[in-house]
């Protein structure tokens, strides 16, 4: 259980979620907007402690914020804009205790997967919304978490760059087998990125169903219409519009 206090008291957001994440599984948080997605998130990220329950990561309960669970946000402006991008991904190594020459070239190389080399000596007001997004998913990932934790981190870009980046994340995520909780409200992203999904309903949420979708990739296939229907299904359910543009 997860809450807020508002006005001096307790308000619910999230009633009860059990899931587990398994070591370079990709899972998603689907549900609602207000749901809770975010909540749950900030809460593995260790920014918001658990009410009630807890949360751990190899057998150690989660007190902190750390390393070891780097958080990509929906927001372009999650970078330092007087850094350069070479320098915002070095900054987060040199905080976590890398020699700068160590975490120049750490940046470098991730700066590298995310195919922004080009772009490194420039400041984020002279970067697209996509390329913004993908610093911060070099950053992230040049701490080598052991999981890549991510709220709707395509939410803002326009449809064509938001495909693109999912294809690429789903490419990095198989190099480097890193683990990543991804929140969305998007079916189709749940499906084209998730290996399983944790659905929610509406806050204070539980979980409806955890989906496995780890063979589900390809759009055109019936596996996928029939998933895509199935967690329609379970979100109008929840009282949602299911034509909705969000639900693609
Ligand atoms: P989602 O990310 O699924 O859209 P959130 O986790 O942001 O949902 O919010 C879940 C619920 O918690 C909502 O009812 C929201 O109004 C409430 N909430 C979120 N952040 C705060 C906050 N800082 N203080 C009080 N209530 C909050
Ligand atoms: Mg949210």
């Amino acid at each position: 259980q997860i809450g807020y206090v508002v006005d001096g008291r307790l308000s619910v957001a999230v009633e009860e979620v059990s899931f587990e994440v398994r070591r370079g599984e990709k899972i998603i948080l689907l549900g609602p907007s207000g749901c809770g997605k975010s909540t749950l998130l900030k809460a593995v990220a260790g920014f918001i402690e658990p009410v009630g329950g807890h949360i751990s990561v190899e057998g150690h309960e989660l007190v902190k914020p750390g390393p070891d669970r780097a958080v990509v946000f929906q927001e372009f402006d999650q970078l330092f804009p007087w850094r350069t991008v070479s320098d915002n991904v070095a900054y987060a190594l040199r905080v976590t205790g890398k020699e700068k020459a160590a975490a120049e070239s750490t940046a470098a190389r991730f700066i590298e997967m995310t195919g922004l080399s080009h772009a490194a000596g420039r400041y984020p007001h002279q970067l697209s919304g996509g390329m913004k997004q993908r610093v911060a998913i070099a950053r992230a990932l040049a701490l080598e978490p052991l999981m890549l934790l991510m709220d709707e981190p395509f939410g803002s870009l326009d449809a064509q760059t938001r495909s693109r980046l999912q294809k690429e994340l789903n490419e990095i995520a198989a190099r480097t087998g890193v683990t990543i909780l991804f929140v969305t409200h998007s079916i189709q992203e749940a499906l084209l990125i998730g290996h399983r999904i944790v659905v929610l309903g509406h806050s204070p949420s539980k979980v409806e169903e955890i989906v496995d979708v780890s063979d589900i990739e390809d759009p055109d296939t019936e596996e996928f219409i029939e998933a895509r229907r199935h967690l329609r299904e379970l979100l109008a359910d929840e009282g949602e519009d299911v034509d909705h543009a969000v639900f693609e």
